[in-house]
């Protein structure tokens, strides 16, 4: 991938009718990414247990890294004096950032360790303050203080430094700084936490938007944001949020939130019903199974990231088009054939299931590399068939056979 064009667009090539579905290209700096696509997991700027040479042999086209982690370590300045992600973590094609929302509220704060956020709060914008007995982190409109994970140091996050952080990192499409609320939390709540992010919105994409300034002056890409629509699983506020941010400006789209993969369809339609259709949508931290990918195509969403498929590669939790096995099963010890026999990745095409078990049973580290290759082919093939499934107009039988053979 060379860098010809240094201009963003979004062309859409192909529209299923009667559905939101469509297939289209994301030009960026850094090339192009052909959709609907997943965007692999590379949290620490590395997709785990794969190298990039790997990453691009599965079908990889782009890569999701994260704010968050990358500021505690190495620190987003160490990444700009290698002369960017890209740079840093040898990939040469699109990466898109998050914001740091998702693990400020989910690592930093208190979310996992049982404390409901809404049981602190207050009307109007006053601070919500979560106490354990280790950490402290208080919301407040301006940002949220929160200590580290990884040290315990004190940081205080706000729009405009999530901004600051992604475009020091360098990445291509970063997303906009916003508030997760936990999936037990009242409408009410919700709905302030909603109001929040929006006027973080509007914050992040005047930030962004001098910051790109900058980079012109340096001759240096320009950097992409998309707004992120938050409103949890209300119709209303999902809708409330898609109309707010339809106007103010932004590249693209990413849909956050905690949602049952169930909800998938009701909150995408209500809020791809709405979105600019000619920018694109991301679908933030959902795709690890087949039917999300479908729903997600189905209901207009043009890209994915999720960590499961790695992570579960690493637990042994293989996807096969006939459902999900798990390697270390004795069952497998003897088992000379491949992983899954429809499957052509590298994995698939080289090693038997007994020998990737005895990886296992051995705690070899390359058995995570292999399961991790076979994982990501399986959700980044499975998006590339749903694209030519719309293209070619037959997405809807693709996907009863696709689903009825996983399931059987
Ligand atoms: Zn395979």
């Amino acid at each position: 991938m060379i860098m010809t064009d240094n201009s963003f667009r979004f062309t859409i090539e192909s529209q299923l009718k009667g559905s939101l579905a469509r297939v289209g290209t994301i030009h960026t700096p850094h090339g192009a990414i052909q959709t609907p696509a997943f965007i692999v997991g590379a949290t620490n700027a590395t997709v785990k247990a794969l190298t990039p040479d790997q990453v691009m042999g599965v079908g990889g086209q782009a890569v999701l890294a994260n704010t968050y982690h990358l500021m505690l370590r190495p620190g987003a300045d160490i990444i700009r004096s290698a002369g960017g992600i890209h740079k840093f973590m040898n990939w040469p094609g699109p990466v898109f950032t998050d914001s740091g929302g998702f693990q400020v509220f989910s690592l930093g704060m208190a979310y996992k360790k049982g404390i409901d956020l809404t049981s602190h709060s207050s009307k109007g914008d006053a601070k919500t303050a979560v106490h354990t007995s280790d950490q402290l982190a208080v919301l407040a409109d301006d940002g949220v203080r929160f200590r580290s994970h990884l040290d315990g140091r004190e940081i205080f996050m706000t729009p405009e430094l999530s901004m600051e952080l992604q475009h020091t990192i360098g990445a291509d499409i970063h997303m906009a700084f916003d508030e997760l609320t936990s999936p037990l939390a009242g409408e009410d709540y919700v709905a302030l936490a909603m109001e929040r992010t929006h006027r973080w919105a509007v914050r992040s994409l005047t930030r962004h938007k001098e910051l790109n300034r900058e980079h012109k002056k340096d001759n240096l890409p320009p950097q992409v944001l998309f707004g992120v629509v938050q409103g949890g699983r209300s119709e209303n506020l999902r809708k409330s949020s898609a109309k707010f941010l339809s106007n103010l400006g932004f590249d693209g789209f990413g849909i956050g939130g905690i949602f049952e993969a169930g909800e998938i369809p009701n909150v995408l339609n209500w809020v791809n019903s709405i979105l600019p259709e000619n920018k694109p949508r991301h679908l933030l931290g959902m795709g690890s199974q087949p039917e999300d990918l479908f729903m997600g195509v189905e209901y207009g969403t043009d890209t994915f990231d999720c960590v499961a498929p790695t992570r579960q590669a690493r637990n042994g939790t293989l996807y096969t088009y006939d459902g999900r096995i798990n390697i270390k099963n004795s069952r497998f010890k003897g088992d000379f054939t491949p992983l899954d026999g429809s499957c052509s990745c590298y994995t698939c095409r080289n090693f038997s299931r007994a020998y990737i078990h005895h990886l296992f049973a051995a705690k070899e580290m390359l058995g995570a590399t292999l399961a991790s290759i076979h994982n990501e082919f399986f959700v980044v093939q499975t998006l590339e068939s749903i694209r030519h499934s719309v293209l070619n107009g037959n997405f809807r039988q693709f996907k009863d056979q696709f689903l009825s053979r996983y399931h059987s």
